[in-house]
């Protein structure tokens, strides 16, 4: 008998099972704007990050079309070997120009950004001071650089000013890293507070900005600009994922840490560039977005009607702003019966469980976009209010 190396998988798959935490990949098929398909079935998309309805525009999707066709559709190495092309360049310089920085680094995700920059400021006998509610790959890039993780309670700037007084000395160098907008609460990082408190330490800051960009400030850079400092955070990372409706991520910055990226972050120098039609697609979303500041304007809209709608019926409802918008109704199973009702009433909204979120904290977490409507909303607040008597 030979023993099974891979049989420790099914203990880990069981304790997953039994708190009803199993979770599994579901399949749906096409997509437009605002709405999605499966089983046959046509259902309001309210799980979706494609806040501006872009990812579905034909504009963007024939510029990804006309860059795959011009550039083949696989970059077919690293930037720096033979993966850049006049498309990404011109991504590059486009994106530079909508943040108001002096250049860009190009990444073939949100996560490859994060992870591969954080790797490339800080290192052994250095610290990276985090908010706990963190996305994962903030956390992970820490892991990875090998640097001091230091964690501060969610948006207490207080408590991380506490930690770097008394940490000061004891590290090479330190660098700050939040979300600009937590993707599971929809609140804004205190980022005055902390540009302040950098300033003071001496500290790196960076925020990642996957949830704000095209969504928050007057430009929609993102929760940096709508707290009116983005000028201050040296270290802005976005995705081209999420509201630009493409794929991958990027940097924004000052020249001397992008072309410090471009040599020393591992995800950008030792991983294909994104597909041409990639980054053809988010120029043409980046371009819609200059032109249409009614998308962002819109999906905000929504998110103050839909927060007022189920404050008046009595539901919990975060004091946030923005698309995102969960509702808290802690246990597991509770929240998972809620999903399941709204998408018998053609509503798909996620059910988020631990370990997403902290445990009790089980929620729906609605995302709005600019291709919803005033109706759907309403649409949605009476069915919350009809489906989830008793919440
Ligand atoms: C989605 C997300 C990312 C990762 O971006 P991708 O482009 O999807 O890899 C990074 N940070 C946060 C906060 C996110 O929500």
């Amino acid at each position: 008998m030979t023993l099974d190396p891979l049989a420790w998988i099914d203990e880990v798959a069981e304790a997953r099972s039994r708190p009803n935490l199993q979770r599994s990949i579901v399949t749906h098929g096409a997509a437009t704007p605002g709405w999605i398909e499966r089983d046959g079935r046509r259902l309001v998309d309210f799980c979706s990050n494609d806040y501006l309805g872009l990812a579905g525009d034909p504009r963007v999707i024939a510029a990804g079309v006309d860059a795959a066709r011009l550039y083949g559709w696989g970059a077919g190495a690293s930037p720096l070997v033979s993966g850049w092309r006049g498309v990404h360049q011109a991504l590059a310089e486009e994106l530079a120009a909508f943040e108001g920085t002096e250049a860009v680094a190009v990444f073939p995700s949100g996560y490859a950004a994060n992870l591969g920059t954080i790797a490339s400021l800080v290192g052994s006998g250095d610290a990276v001071y985090g908010d706990r509610l963190n996305h994962s790959c903030l956390v992970q890039g820490a892991r990875l650089s090998g640097a001091s993780l230091r964690v501060f309670p969610h948006r207490d700037h207080g408590r991380l000013a506490d930690l770097l007084e008394r940490d000061r000395g004891r590290f090479r160098r330190t660098l700050i890293a939040t979300d600009g907008v937590f993707s599971m609460d929809g609140y804004l990082a205190p980022i005055p507070e902390l540009v302040a408190i950098a300033e003071r330490f001496g500290a790196m800051l960076l925020v990642d900005e996957a949830h704000g960009t095209g969504v928050f400030g007057p430009e929609g850079r993102g929760a940096s600009e709508a707290l009116g400092v983005a000028g201050r955070v040296p270290i802005r990372v976005g995705t081209l994922s999420k509201a630009i409706g493409s794929v991958g991520g990027f940097v924004a910055g000052s020249r001397r840490l992008v072309d410090h990226l471009n040599n020393h972050a591992p995800t950008l120098v030792y991983s294909t560039a994104m597909p041409p039609a990639a980054a053809g697609a988010a120029r043409e979303a980046l371009r819609i977005i200059r032109e249409e500041p009614w998308r962002r304007e819109r999906v905000q809209g929504l998110g103050r009607r839909l927060r007022e709608g189920l404050r008046g019926i009595g539901l919990p409802v975060l004091e946030s702003e923005g698309p995102i918008v969960p509702v808290i109704l802690g246990e597991v199973d509770r929240t998972m019966d809620a999903a399941a009702r709204l998408l018998a009433s053609g509503m798909l909204v996620a059910a988020i469980r631990p370990p997403t979120v902290p445990r009790g904290t089980a929620r729906l977490r609605i995302s709005l976009a600019a291709s919803h409507d005033e109706r759907q909303v309403d649409r949605l607040i009476e069915a919350l209010k009809a489906e989830c008597p008793g919440i």
